[in-house]
């Protein structure tokens, strides 16, 4: 039961979390790439419509080694950044497989993407005007907010009245009239409406809302129906995943008649994340410190907010498994304990009040479903390392695909002069 998910999936290949940690030293990121082709595969094949095309949003876990992996399974990548930019070409995406999507950019990183052959998704006005200026007769594609949004907190709630995000679609006599001045080519129209849907209904009216709107305007070469796929984060408990193919036959269906009506040849882009990447990721951590204060049990360890910030930042639930120091079995008894970090912060919290099988200093613990906005949310506070990463080869062999942070490399930026060295 406490090792439900990893065992069920050969999570591990030919090693353990205790031969890993040996080896590549604590906390550490594991990833599986059989779990990761999967992901990809279950949405290349989620809607079925001709042209439709999956891109993969970088942020939720930008490592070159699964970037390579995704490409290869046929995913395009949005980019939120001249970063992600960078590292996506540099996993072998081509330019045109690279959508950029800013939110309050300069007009040097308009240019920065729009100079590589990147199309650049516009969110507002003002950079709609800002854009033309710099690109007259350019081609652009527009963000627009479709009125209705959806998610896990109000954090990544990314649609509706209250966000920062896209162009209200009752802007479009607007947005038309810029286009106009500055005659600009509008290839495409995109939207988020927010993250971790785990019952596609809004999804699905946000899709029918783009189409409306869609209608507004002529000749468009793609409409981008957004991401936020949701996974079970609880699965110890039973928690089932989306049901991809009910949603996607019942999207397929609107999009064919649609496209059949308004425009045979356009293409049809979604834009998972978490969804790709969240499953195929384990953070193995180590167990340092037990301690009662005030009644409540402490599980002490070296898994701090810096290397997984999901739980502090949104109050986000992940299961965790229990590892022996010694590989032996796991004890059936359990205790209930709150799993903290080691950053010098009280809100420095894994899980509180967590129902967990006994277990001692020394121990493992591995927090599941990590792959998403875990590495790439890390950072350096308090001066701590982030972690390595490994993948889990389909062989089962395993392999360092990014090294720990060194000391030396929290002195890299500075420009006076280091004084012991
Ligand atoms: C973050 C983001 C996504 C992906 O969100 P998930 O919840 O990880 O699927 C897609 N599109 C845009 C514009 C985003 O900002």
């Amino acid at each position: 039961m406490q090792h439900y998910f990893t065992n069920k999936t050969n999570f591990y290949g030919n090693t353990t979390p205790q031969e890993l940690i040996k080896e590549y030293g604590s906390p550490l990121y594991v990833y599986n790439e059989n779990i990761l082709r999967q992901r990809c595969k279950d949405m290349v094949n989620f809607i079925p419509y001709k042209n439709y095309r999956v891109n993969y949003s970088t942020k939720a876990n930008a490592n070159l080694e699964l970037l390579k992996i995704i490409r290869e399974e046929g995913l395009d990548a949005d980019a939120m950044s001249p970063g992600e930019i960078h590292v996506l070409l540099s996993a072998g995406f081509l330019p045109e497989q690279i959508f950029y999507i800013g939110n309050n950019v300069s007009a040097e990183e308009m240019m920065f993407a729009y100079n590589k052959g990147i199309t650049v998704s516009i969110d507002s006005l003002s950079q709609l005007k800002k854009f033309g200026q710099h690109n007259p007769g350019g081609k652009v594609a527009v963000r627009i907010n479709p009125g209705l949004g959806v998610g896990h907190h109000e954090k990544v709630i990314t649609g509706g009245k209250h966000t920062k995000f896209g162009i209200n679609s009752d802007l479009v006599p607007e947005i038309k009239k810029l286009l106009k001045a500055y005659e600009l080519k509008l290839v495409g129209i995109n939207q988020h409406i927010g993250s971790l849907f785990m019952n596609g209904e809004q999804y699905f009216k946000s899709i029918k809302e783009i189409l409306k709107l869609a209608e507004e305007f002529e000749d468009l070469n793609f409409i981008d129906m957004g991401g936020g796929f949701g996974i079970p984060y609880k699965k110890q408990d039973g928690e089932e995943p989306l049901n991809l193919k009910v949603l996607g036959e019942k999207i397929g269906d609107l999009l064919n008649k649609w496209a059949s009506l308004n425009n045979p040849n356009i293409r049809f882009i979604s834009e998972p994340g978490r969804y790709i990447v969240a499953e195929c990721g384990v953070l193995l951590g180590t167990i340092h410190a037990k301690k009662k204060n005030n009644g409540i049990c402490y599980t002490g360890t070296d898994i701090g907010f810096n290397v997984l910030a999901r739980p502090m930042f949104y109050g986000a639930w992940h299961d965790i498994e229990i590892y022996p120091l010694n590989g032996g079995v796991v004890p059936l008894a359990m205790e209930t304990v709150t799993v903290v970090g080691n950053i010098c912060e009280s809100g420095d919290i894994i899980a509180a009040n967590r129902q967990l099988p006994l277990h001692k200093e020394g121990d493992i613990i591995g927090i599941t479903d990590a792959g998403a906005y875990g590495y790439s949310m890390s950072s350096n506070y308090n001066n701590r390392l982030r972690p390595a990463e490994v993948l889990i080869q389909s062989d089962g062999s395993h392999r360092l695909i990014r090294r720990r942070d060194t000391l030396d490399d929290l002195l890299r930026n500075f420009t006076g002069n280091c004084l012991s060295c």
